[in-house]
């Protein structure tokens, strides 16, 4: 049923083509992208938007991030083969299979039923390995010990970098997050020492996700 046609090879070639002009230099990254088909992550009426530059609806009010954002983060991500790598914000999924095709052992955390449900169905099916969580994501991976991560990806709007977080990243890990409230900065923390404090924080530029919602809310859903 679902299809990847040369059609949406050729406009997923042009994708990483234009990624790869505005400064995308990690090859594995590329690689990644040009291997995953974004479109099986999407509905099926947007289509044709698939690979352009955009981020789209996928439901539950949420987005898919941009593929400039997801290439971004992913090489910011610094990732090596084989690293376990904790995402925040799982949506549709696309971020998701882009580490898992890179070869991190990823373990994901959604906090809308609605689309855990749904995208840990299509990870399954498209044989992406990831590890899927319903919760929220403020926490981390809290009560499940597969910690601590190499690497953190937050994928959505972070109004404080989250304690919990910065505890289940390794000392030498890398975390990926977009702070702010209305729009974001995104971060990359080098976490340097056990004690708080010893990190270090890099800025990449200014960034619009949809906002990182705590555990109060979930009960609306
Ligand atoms: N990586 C995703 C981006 C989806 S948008 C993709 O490529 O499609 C961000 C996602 O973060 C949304 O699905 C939203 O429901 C989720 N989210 C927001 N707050 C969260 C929290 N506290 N814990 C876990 N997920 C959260």
């Amino acid at each position: 049923m679902m299809q990847d046609t040369f059609k949406h090879k050729g406009l997923r070639q042009q994708m990483v083509d234009t990624l790869r002009a505005n400064g995308i230099s990690d090859e594995a990254v590329l690689k990644a992208m040009n291997e995953v088909p974004r479109h099986f992550f999407i509905d099926s009426a947007l289509d044709s938007h698939a690979y352009e530059d955009r981020a789209l609806k996928i439901g539950c009010e949420q987005t898919i991030s941009h593929p400039s954002t997801v290439a971004m983060q992913s090489q910011l991500l610094a990732l090596q083969p084989g690293m376990k790598v904790l995402e925040i914000g799982t949506g549709s999924g696309y971020q998701t299979a882009v580490l898992c095709r890179m070869g991190a052992k990823v373990f994901t955390v959604e906090r809308q039923k609605g689309l855990f449900d749904q995208t840990r169905k299509l990870l399954s099916t498209l044989r992406y390995n990831a590890r899927c969580f319903l919760g929220d994501g403020y926490q981390g991976l809290a009560e499940v010990n597969y910690g601590p991560y190499d690497r953190i990806i937050v994928t959505c709007g972070a109004p404080e970098v989250p304690e919990a977080l910065m505890a289940q990243l390794k000392v030498g890990g890398i975390m990926v997050i977009p702070l702010g409230d209305e729009e974001q900065e995104m971060l990359r923390i080098t976490k340097e020492g056990a004690e708080s404090g010893e990190w270090k924080v890099e800025k990449f530029g200014t960034y619009s996700f949809v906002p990182m919602l705590n555990g109060k809310n979930m009960k609306q859903l």
